[in-house]
């Protein structure tokens, strides 16, 4: 989609750390990592936000938590733990409006989220 920044990095268009891409899915490292490691996922199709997810997303959807599980254990993560976060429109902190997951590892979470 047009004027937007994530369709902008799956198309090239915007530079970013891309960790994993496949043909349906491209992770790259978070610009303002919160954590000593900071993945967003996301699909290549744009979606705005997981409030829009209809059913015939549920593989899509599904692949991106393959695909977290997948990155968490290749990176020495699962083990250890991470945490995944979806932010969801205003109230839930969404500023990018093509649905993301962040991938938050490396250090001890905290509960709850402010
Ligand atoms: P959210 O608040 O859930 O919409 O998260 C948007 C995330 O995108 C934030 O964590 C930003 O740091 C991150 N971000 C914004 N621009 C870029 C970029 N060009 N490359 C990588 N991450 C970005
Ligand atoms: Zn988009």
């Amino acid at each position: 989609m047009k004027d937007c920044l994530f369709c902008k990095i799956v198309a090239g268009e915007i530079p970013a750390r891309i960790v994993y891409e496949d043909e349906q899915v491209v992770a790259f490292e978070d610009v303002n990592p919160q954590a000593p490691e900071h993945l967003l996922v996301i699909p290549r199709r744009h979606i705005v936000s997981l409030a829009d997810a209809e059913p015939e997303d549920a593989a899509l959807l599904g692949h991106i938590q393959c695909v977290i599980a997948e990155l968490a254990r290749a990176r020495g993560c699962a083990e250890p733990g991470f945490r995944v976060v979806n932010n969801c429109n205003a109230d839930g902190g969404q500023e990018v409006g093509h649905i993301h997951y962040h991938v938050l590892a490396g250090r001890k979470m905290e509960w709850p989220p402010g």
